[in-house]
C-alpha cells in the first residue's frame, strides 16, 4: 500500500508545491505517495468561517481553535486510521533521519500545520498529536515545515531513488556526514580530483570517504560522533 499523507491547513494551495517535482513529483504521479490536503477552513465557525480567536490570558496573535481542528482532524482520519498524527511546531521532538525512516516504514501520517501564534494546547493532548520540529527557528506556518518532512519521507520510500545504494552512504545513513563527491572535468580553474578517487582501487576509495566523512563530522558536528557511541551504531 502506498504511503498516505493527509495535511490539515489554511493554506492547501501551497501543496504539491516542490513536493510536485523530481524525486517527490514521479512518486506522487506513479502513485508510490499519495498526498491530500484538508482545509481546516471548511470546519471554521459562524458566517465567516472562524477557525482561530485571541489568546486566553491576553497577549498578541491569534489561536487556532480546538473544536475546529478536532472536527478536521476526525473528518481526516476516522477511527480505526492507525497513521501517526503529526503537529508540525518549533516545540516539537527534532525531525532526524531515524524518525524519517520510521515514517517511512509506516502507512503514512496526518500532518496538522499551525498558523499564527499555534494552536489550542488541548487539541494536542485530545488527538494524541506528535509536535515535530525542523529546527530551532521560527516559520510563519507550519506548511513548509510539512513539507520538508515529507521530501524527507517520500525520497525513502520502496522505488523512489532510482539508485537504491544511493542512500546507503548518505548523511545521517551511517551517522557521519556525507564525505565529499567530485566529478568531470578532472581539473577545474586548477583544482583537481584527489588521486586516490580516480586509482581504480576500490578499497582505497572506502577508506579515503569513510576517513573524509569522520573528519567533516569531527570537525562540523562533533554531537554526532557521540550519539553514534551511545547507539553502538557504525
Ligand atoms: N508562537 C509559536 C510559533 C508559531 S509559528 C512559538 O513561539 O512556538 C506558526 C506555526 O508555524 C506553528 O504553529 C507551526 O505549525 C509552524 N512552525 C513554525 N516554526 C516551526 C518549526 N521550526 N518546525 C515546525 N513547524 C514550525
Amino acid at each position: 500500500m502506498a504511503f498516505r499523507a493527509t495535511v490539515l491547513t489554511l493554506y492547501p494551495e501551497m501543496f504539491p508545491g516542490p513536493l510536485g517535482v523530481s524525486l517527490a513529483g514521479k512518486a506522487l504521479e506513479r502513485g508510490d505517495a499519495v498526498l491530500e490536503t484538508r482545509q481546516i477552513r471548511d470546519f471554521g465557525k459562524g458566517r465567516h468561517r472562524a477557525v482561530d480567536d485571541t489568546p486566553a490570558g491576553g497577549g498578541a496573535g491569534m489561536v487556532l481553535r480546538a473544536d475546529v481542528l478536532g472536527e478536521a482532524i476526525d473528518a481526516a482520519s476516522p477511527e480505526g486510521d492507525s497513521r501517526p498524527r503529526l503537529l508540525m511546531s518549533p516545540r516539537g521532538r527534532p525531525l532526524t533521519q531515524d524518525f524519517v525512516r520510521d515514517l517511512a516504514a509506516g502507512e503514512g501520517a496526518l500532518i496538522v500545520c499551525g498558523r499564527f501564534e499555534g494552536v489550542d494546547e488541548r487539541i494536542i493532548e485530545g488527538r494524541g498529536l506528535i509536535e515535530v520540529s525542523i529546527g530551532d527557528y521560527v516559520l510563519s506556518g507550519g506548511e513548509i515545515a510539512a513539507m520538508v518532512l515529507l521530501d524527507a519521507v517520500i525520497r525513502l520510500l520502496p522505488g523512489v531513488m532510482g539508485n537504491d545504494q544511493s542512500g546507503v552512504h548518505e548523511s545521517f545513513e551511517t551517522r557521519l556526514l556525507e564525505h565529499p563527491h567530485y566529478t568531470r572535468p578532472a581539473e577545474w580553474e586548477g583544482r583537481t580530483i584527489p588521486p586516490v578517487l580516480t586509482s581504480g582501487d576500490h578499497g582505497a576509495v572506502e577508506r579515503w570517504r569513510r576517513a573524509e566523512a569522520e573528519r567533516i563530522t569531527r570537525d562540523r558536528r562533533p554531537d554526532l560522533l557521540t550519539a553514534s557511541k551511545d547507539r553502538g551504531a557504525t
